[in-house]
């Protein structure tokens, strides 16, 4: 199969039909009519084998998590996803992985009404590199600088899960088969929280998602703010409970330093927290849970309650360099 071939078969047939696409696959560049008042988010994210996903990860779910990550950055702008790019590296054109990669991909923009308007196909050691264009009016755009102190800290869903389903395959935390095919699930078919994000214009002051673990992404937040601290009460962690049935042996470092959940971590004006929650209740979004909140009078995260004993997690998250 050639190169166009292979793109015609897998990535131009039944994409996503949107009247913004002048010009789609198939010519240089892509035509997109600009989104009215509305400024550009442009997010992009590469998964490597090796590092990102292992080699035997079902392809069907390389293809969702390539795109869902970025939906996942487009959800923490507050923004409305619209177009993808898929530029994709292969060390060969593969049908029986092909078929179900581009499948993930399909569904999930089909879910989210984004168009795969261009990309690249190479051959090389694989590697994904998914780019999305999404919109917000440029005044609602969440950012991570916005926190102030006596904003509450908020995370969306549960947190932990995805670090518990690395740890359930790799064969360092043993599950009950059904929690072991949810938390692994949670791992390789992460859901973008897009909906709550839209739905916290306006109200949440700063928002991030939580790809690289809560210490380091709340740190992120933190440092953008200034002179900011955050105070998150460990006690408050959303579990679920499939994380529960292993609480005494894990502790909490999946929850405060697990990657991978691609939950929104948000600050909440105090006064705002009833519209939060009722916003992401008509999104039909998951709950937000408050964990704690944002002071003024140090920088950086601190665990309470003081003197309990924590495993100290790794504050830095994952880091390539
Ligand atoms: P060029 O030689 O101009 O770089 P390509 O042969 O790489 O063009 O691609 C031809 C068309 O197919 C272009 O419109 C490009 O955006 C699109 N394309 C190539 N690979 C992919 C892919 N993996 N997913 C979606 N579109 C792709
Ligand atoms: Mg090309």
């Amino acid at each position: 199969m050639d190169e166009f071939a292979l793109i015609r078969r897998y990535f131009a047939a039944d994409v996503v039909r949107r009247d913004d696409v002048v010009t789609g696959i198939g010519d240089d560049g892509a035509v997109l009519a600009a989104p009215g008042p509305d400024a550009l988010v442009v997010v992009a994210d590469t998964l490597v084998a090796g590092v990102h996903f292992p080699e035997t990860a079902p392809p069907e779910s390389i293809g969702h998590k390539a795109l869902a990550v970025n939906l996942s950055d487009i959800a923490a702008m507050g923004a409305e996803p619209a177009w993808a790019t898929l530029c994709l590296t292969m060390p060969a054109a593969d049908e029986s992985w092909l078929e179900p990669f581009a499948a993930g991909f399909r569904n999930l923009a089909h879910h989210h009404g984004v168009a795969l308007v261009g990309g690249d196909s190479t051959r090389g050691p694989r590697t994904v590199t998914v780019q999305v264009i999404g919109h917000v009016p440029p005044s609602a755009a969440l950012r991570r600088g916005g926190a102030r102190a006596g904003d509450l800290v908020c995370v969306s869903g549960t947190l932990g899960d995805a670090a518990l389903g690395l740890a359930s395959i790799q064969g360092s935390t043993r599950f009950d088969e059904s929690c072991r095919q949810t938390l692994e699930r949670r791992l390789h078919w992460p859901e973008a929280r897009v909906s709550l994000g839209i739905a916290m214009r306006g109200i949440a002051s700063a928002a991030i998602d939580i790809s690289d673990g809560l210490m380091a992404d709340l740190g992120h937040i933190v440092e953008a703010g200034g002179h900011l601290g955050a105070v998150v009460d460990v006690d408050e962690l959303p579990l679920s409970h499939c994380y529960r049935t292993v609480l005494e042996r894990v502790g909490l470092a999946p929850a405060l330093a697990g990657g991978d959940d691609y939950e929104l971590c948000l600050a909440v004006p105090a006064a705002r927290l009833d519209d939060a929650r009722h916003a992401a209740r008509e999104a039909g979004a998951v709950a937000l849970t408050v964990i704690g909140r944002f002071v003024d009078d140090f920088r950086g995260i601190r665990l309470e309650p003081a003197g309990r004993p924590f495993d100290t997690p790794d504050q830095r998250g994952w880091r390539h360099f």
